[in-house]
């Protein structure tokens, strides 16, 4: 547990320092935006998905505190390249981990250090935030839709 919550360190100040991914992809067709006001972040995901369900590129862009631009930038970078329905997987595991509702033995060892943030029930949201996002994206073709 000591080095997943070395590993949660390393990972925000690194992915808040330089996100992945922070920009509008070409060509996106999917695109929601998330509003978690308790701590005021704001996201918007940008997908582009291909007619059989892969998620070719993936972006996002907004403002907020450095556990929701870390996550976000980590979550961009777990699901390029995957089919919508692995990512909709990743996104349940992910929402189970951070409320502490299951164990998520599946996760990439990167997304497992966001397992430290259940202790600080107000991250929470934060850290969810993208995924919410980036599920509300992969619902709604071609239309903005709102988390909140
Ligand atoms: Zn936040």
């Amino acid at each position: 547990m000591a080095d997943l919550r070395e590993l949660y360190q390393q990972v925000i100040l690194d992915h808040n320092r330089s996100p992945r991914n922070f920009r509008v992809p070409e060509g996106a067709n999917r695109e929601a935006q998330g509003d978690n006001p308790l701590c005021g972040d704001k996201i918007t995901v940008y997908a582009k998905v291909s007619p059989d369900g892969k998620i070719e590129d993936v972006g996002f862009q907004g403002s907020g505190c450095a556990i929701s631009q870390a996550s976000a930038s980590l979550m961009t970078s777990a699901v390029k390249g995957k089919s919508t329905a692995e990512a909709e997987e990743m996104f349940e595991a992910f929402h189970g981990m951070v409320t502490g509702e299951k164990d998520t033995p599946t996760l990439p060892r990167k997304l497992m250090a966001f397992g430290g943030v259940k202790e600080f029930p107000a991250r929470v949201k934060c850290a969810n935030l993208p995924w919410h996002t980036l599920h509300a994206a992969l619902g709604h073709v071609g239309r903005v839709a709102t988390t909140e």
